[in-house]
């Protein structure tokens, strides 16, 4: 028997791919747009929710397919963040967060189950790579942040995993985040980071929406940033800076958003700064420094304040346009991967 833990989520169909499941069983097209309505901008919890629908096609609805928001395993919280630990059909668990930001909320999604680029400072960079996720379930951690209160008016794809290792799914999901029949929001408030996968960023330059992108750089060096980020060995920085600019042109001059995680007597010295002015110079840009949140089993430190400080001048006397960053929520095990990584520790 098929239990409904192994339906289909509703999440993973397109408008018109629901449009004719509802035609093959006499139902008018308008119906699409009114369950898209109830799944996306109202976050039904369920079919027999989405009262204005006949009650036989609730029925249907229900033996067919999934939604809803899900049932949060693990929860953190402090102020500005709330974190949840969320349990998929098969099992596998990932993190979701939702920070509240300037009176409005973004929610900061996976799209794997761990990661294959290995970075030395990251938690989740410690999990191996279990999976992908599906378009459905990155839209689902959308939906279950939206329905504890408020709609959040920004998207980060900033947690678990490394999203153009699984471009097609995630672009499918940035589309449906864009739709207006789904939940219709503006490219600008969506943002891909990535690792820097180079064939990646040039296919999302090209054919991707007009989303914002945010590149974690970590390094101004090719043998330092192999070091620490083992999994983008293959792309030299000067082939990753032309894809940014690459994007950047794309899309009218638009900036780039590059992450510097800080980490003492690795990467925070002037002479760091200096070869990130050089990188950096003529391409759109602003430049996030973030001392290095601790994670177990890290062998690292961030500087301390003044050293950051310092640092920080350093980079804007290069021609650098920066910004200090705390990572959010690094009281409750914010940043990627650390509290699934607790669970498991
Ligand atoms: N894989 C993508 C998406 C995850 S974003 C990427 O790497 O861009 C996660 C962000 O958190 C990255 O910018 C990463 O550099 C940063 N990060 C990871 N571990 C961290 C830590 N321990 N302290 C501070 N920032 C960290
Ligand atoms: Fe993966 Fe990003 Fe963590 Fe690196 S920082 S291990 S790419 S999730």
């Amino acid at each position: 028997m098929t239990t409904p833990q192994r339906l289909p989520l509703l999440y993973e169909l397109e408008l018109d791919g629901l449009t004719a499941w509802l035609k093959e069983r006499r139902q008018p097209a308008y119906r699409a747009g009114q369950i898209f309505a109830w799944a996306y901008q109202r976050s039904a919890a369920s079919f027999a929710d989405m009262t204005d629908l006949p009650r036989d096609l609730r029925a249907q609805l229900e033996t067919a397919f999934r939604c809803g928001p899900l049932v949060p395993g693990a929860v953190s919280q402090s102020e500005e963040t709330t974190k949840l630990l969320l349990e998929l059909a098969d099992g596998q668990t990932v993190e979701c967060v939702r920070i509240s930001m300037d009176g409005s909320y973004t929610a900061c999604v996976s799209s794997q189950v761990g990661c294959a680029v290995k970075c030395a400072f990251c938690a989740t960079g410690q999990l191996k790579l279990q999976r992908s996720l599906t378009a459905g379930e990155i839209i689902q951690q959308v939906v279950t942040i939206n329905s504890l209160g408020e709609r959040v008016r920004n998207v980060v794809f900033m947690g678990m995993g490394e999203p153009f290792h699984n471009y097609a799914n995630v672009v499918k999901a940035v589309r449906r985040l864009i739709l207006p029949e789904a939940f219709g929001m503006s490219p600008r408030r969506l943002t891909i980071s990535t690792s820097g996968i180079v064939p990646g960023i040039h296919r999302y330059a090209d054919e991707g929406p007009a989303t914002e992108l945010a590149v974690s750089l970590n390094a101004g060096s090719d043998e330092q940033r192999r070091e620490l980020m083992p999994g983008t060995a293959r792309y030299t920085l000067a082939q990753l800076l032309e894809a940014c600019r690459h994007f950047s042109e794309a899309h009218g001059g638009r900036p780039v958003t590059f992450a510097y995680v800080l980490i003492e007597s690795v990467n925070d010295s002037f002479d760091d700064a200096e070869r990130l002015g050089k990188l950096l110079k003529g391409l759109p840009h602003h430049l996030n420094v973030i001392p290095f949140n601790e994670v177990s089993h890290a062998r690292f430190k961030p500087p301390a304040y003044p050293r950051v400080s310092a640092f920080v001048q350093a980079c804007r006397r290069h021609g650098l346009n920066v910004s200090l960053r705390h990572s959010k929520g690094g009281d409750i095990d914010a940043a990627c991967g650390q509290l699934r990584a607790r669970g498991e520790g």
